[in-house]
């Protein structure tokens, strides 16, 4: 059954939040050639198609250095221990995140700090930074949220000198801000490549960024059990390698990511565009000095729950990144926080909205996401 029209609640194919098939008939050929290079080969971690890999994104990412690693929340603590963030540490990181977030920090042994985001782009905010700095601080977790880079340059005004600014760039991979590229503008970054992100792997894989030397020499040695050479070990470290079988397949999406980021703008313009009139559906916001690469397309809207339920017994994918901020989940209770702590989080986490977004999201199927949205909104 193909979709043609844009009628809400007629029977058609079922919209995905997310649908990797278009990417992967484009790779298909190149990924099957490669993973029988390999498996001939034998050379399954690490390894030539590894430091290939590595060498293309760190010149896509504008770094120095590239450590592929086994996945996002492997690269953000690699990312810290690495800079000798730890026991008696502070990290400052934005309450609206996915939770990987906080994780590399406490499971680097250092204490997360939240703070709120601004009300309309939803990213870290700057001011909210400054007021919690203090001697405990080592860093701030930048998170590129949902395809746009966090404010770099007005944090890099409120650090005082110790005070790192480090990079989640999880959503990110191709979003510039004023034309510094996302995981080339901390002293390290960490990004993921899960299946679902703008450049996304056939399963686990991360990746750590920098231009340090000495930082990218500890990332190399912590991500193989600390070793500097073979069954020599100074410190320990953890296994969190990138596997080749992985490196190949983001060698051959890597060659397509600035096409496909491409398509997800134009497809947001054309949600924009579907949506715009409407004055019960709040657009995304763009920063200012930002090319967004859309991870996700989040629109606000009133009684979220319900109009969710509506889209997906309609057959479209949409979610919500994320239902609850960081400083209500069960796990970071400990923390201390509560209710009204982080008002704009809170706000945002009751009436965001992701809508299916992905390169090759067609404008059939973008109109009929945007009516189901409207049939939803108008049910009552
Ligand atoms: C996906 C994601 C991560 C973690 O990446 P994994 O590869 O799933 O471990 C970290 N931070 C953010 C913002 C993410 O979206």
């Amino acid at each position: 059954m193909t979709v043609t029209d844009a009628t809400p609640g007629s029977v058609t194919t079922p919209i995905p939040l997310v649908d990797l098939a278009v990417q992967h008939a484009q790779v298909a050929a190149e990924v099957e050639e490669g993973w029988a290079r390999v498996v001939g080969q034998g050379s399954f971690i690490l390894g030539p198609d590894v430091a290939a890999f590595e060498r293309d994104f760190a010149a896509f990412s504008g770094a120095a250095h590239c450590i592929g690693v086994a996945n996002g929340t492997d690269a953000l603590e690699l990312a810290l221990r690495a800079r000798g963030i730890g026991p008696g540490d502070e990290v400052i990181l934005p309450a609206n995140t996915f939770i990987a977030t906080a994780e590399a920090v406490t499971r680097a042994g250092a204490r997360p700090v939240l703070v709120d985001c601004d009300p309309d782009h939803l990213l870290i905010d700057p001011a909210a930074v400054a007021a919690r700095i203090d001697e405990s601080t080592r860093a701030v977790m930048a998170v590129h949220l949902y395809g746009q880079m966090a404010p770099v340059d007005a944090l890099a005004e409120v650090l005082p000198d110790g005070v790192e600014l480090i990079e989640d760039a999880a959503q990110s991979q191709g979003a510039t801000h004023h034309g510094r590229r996302s995981g080339g503008v901390g002293t390290v970054a960490g990004t993921s490549f899960y299946p679902g992100k703008n450049l996304g792997a056939y399963g686990d894989a991360g990746a750590v960024l920098t231009s340090d030397d000495e930082t990218a020499a500890a990332v190399r040695s912590l991500r193989a059990h600390g070793g500097t050479q073979k069954y020599r070990h100074d410190v320990a470290g953890m296994n969190s390698r990138l596997d080749s079988l992985q490196a190949v397949v983001l060698s051959a999406k890597l060659a397509r990511l600035a096409g496909w980021n491409e398509q997800r703008r134009a497809a947001a313009a054309r949600y924009d565009e579907l949506l715009g009139g409407r004055d019960d559906v709040g657009l995304p916001a763009t920063l200012p000095g930002n090319v967004h690469v859309w991870h996700l397309y989040v629109v606000r809207v009133p009684r979220r729950d319900a109009v969710l339920a509506r889209l997906n017994a309609a057959g479209i994918g949409a979610g919500i990144h994320y239902p609850q901020p960081v400083h209500l989940l069960g796990a970071y209770a400990h923390l201390g926080y509560g209710p009204g702590d982080f008002p704009a989080a809170e706000a945002a986490a009751g009436e965001i909205l992701s809508l299916p977004l992905f390169p090759g999201i067609t404008g059939d199927q973008q109109a009929r996401v945007a009516a189901e949205l409207v049939a939803a909104l108008e049910a009552g």
